[in-house]
């Protein structure tokens, strides 16, 4: 395709996939391994102990499917939960509308408690309705850890308590699609039942992996819940795990990236990964704050460390921005999902990013807004992020 002469291929600035560190892309593109042999226990295994260590859990087990983070709802529901059994969702953005939507669809009663869009899960409304569930109809609890389409990020541990407050056995079901692997997730600690994440997000992989964990109470819920399920029922991927197999053709090479993945993720220390993170949102939020445009999210406590949601000024339409970068200047940023579409656009700053990248996609946003007539000043935007990561640098240089 006519690249309008650009000779090079640009970092993407989509909230995932990422950009693929090299090492990892490398991991991926493998010559064909005999997948019941013992070479693929032999990535099989450590791939599953490095997500063990990257989620923070000693003993939950680990489950890989051919398929992404909606595969991995679908294999938390369908494992633990049966026709009719009620479910407490909150509704707050696009991507916890799609859990609850796959829910209905399942059959399930879906309790919702509508949050703004922009806001985080209202953890003291769980806490009411639960402690109001006298008989425990209540079955599972959903939480979206990072809400992709607003940059909100929720306070999982604080869900927990509502159940603790409550006495409410229901299983805690978490959506770490856009959190896990690059802002903390404490499985064991925030007693979580089940996590879903994909490989195309904090893993820096392309997609196809689904990476769902369970609790050692989510594999009880499993022997009698009675959703019909057969590509997903974790009975027969964790015999197969066990045995270093799988049930069926494994994608080998992402099996074979994740375990680089998460033992680079290790290396690096996961806490110096997640303040990676912040330094780059950091940056990304001051050049919004120089253009006078809100974020998304509504407090500080909410802000996604992955991605920035930005709301461009009323009668504008956002969706104009991300198409003219993509056509003009062959970058790619996020739209905006659902309520928010034509309101906001999205930065995703997760996965492999530098300074120096993040500082060019500003750069472009900044011509896009100037060739639609948005009174941003050229520069602005990308001096408030210059300013933030010349003084948060991690090697700061020395003064002559
Ligand atoms: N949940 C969240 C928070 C997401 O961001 C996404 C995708 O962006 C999904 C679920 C769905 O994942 P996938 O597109 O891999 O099926």
């Amino acid at each position: 395709a006519d690249r309008g002469g650009a000779t090079m291929q640009n970092p993407v600035f989509i909230p995932g996939p990422t950009n693929l560190p090299e090492f990892l892309r490398k991991a991926v593109d493998m010559p064909t391994l005999d997948h019941r042999s013992s070479a693929f226990a032999d990535l099989l295994h450590p791939a599953i102990a490095g997500v063990r260590q990257v989620i923070k859990t000693r003993e939950a087990e680990v489950f890989l499917f051919p398929s992404t983070g909606t595969g991995g709802w679908e294999t938390a529901i369908s494992n633990v939960l049966s026709a009719g059994d009620a479910v407490l969702a909150a509704r707050h953005g696009m991507f916890s509308q799609r859990w609850i939507d796959m829910c209905q669809r399942h059959g399930l009663a879906v309790e919702v408690v509508e949050a703004a869009w922009g806001a985080g899960l209202p953890a003291d409304r769980y806490e009411e309705i639960l402690t109001a569930d006298k008989e425990h109809r209540i079955k599972a609890v959903l939480a979206t850890h990072n809400e992709t389409a607003t940059g909100v990020v929720s306070d999982i541990a604080a869900v927990r308590r509502a159940l603790d407050a409550a006495g409410h056995p229901a299983l805690l079901l978490v959506d770490g699609v856009s959190s896990v692997g690059s802002m903390d997730f404490c499985f064991d600690d925030w007693g979580v039942d089940i996590a879903v994440t994909g490989s195309q997000k904090g893993f820096m992989l392309p997609p196809g992996l689904a990476i769902v964990v369970f609790s050692a109470r989510a594999m009880q819920a499993c022997a009698t819940a009675k959703l019909a399920r057969c590509f997903f029922d974790i009975r027969d991927m964790g015999r197969s795990n066990a045995a270093g197999l799988y049930p069926y053709t494994p994608p080998v090479g992402l099996i074979a990236g994740l375990r680089l993945a998460a033992d680079s993720l290790l290396a690096e220390g996961l806490d110096v990964v997640f303040a990676r993170h912040k330094r780059i949102a950091d940056g990304v939020r001051a050049a919004a704050g120089a253009w006078g445009m809100p974020l998304c999210a509504r407090s500080p406590d909410l802000y996604s460390q992955t991605v920035t949601t930005i709301c461009t000024p009323p009668g504008f339409n956002a969706t104009g921005i991300v198409t003219r970068a993509a056509d003009v200047y062959q970058t790619a940023f996020g739209t905006g999902l659902g309520e928010l579409a034509g309101k906001v656009f999205r930065f995703g700053h997760l996965g492999q990013l530098s300074d120096m990248a993040a500082l060019s996609g500003l750069a472009v946003l900044e011509m896009c807004m100037a060739d639609l007539g948005l009174p941003v000043r050229l520069g602005s935007g990308v001096a408030a992020a210059q300013e933030v990561y010349r003084t948060t640098a991690v090697q700061p240089m020395k003064q002559a």
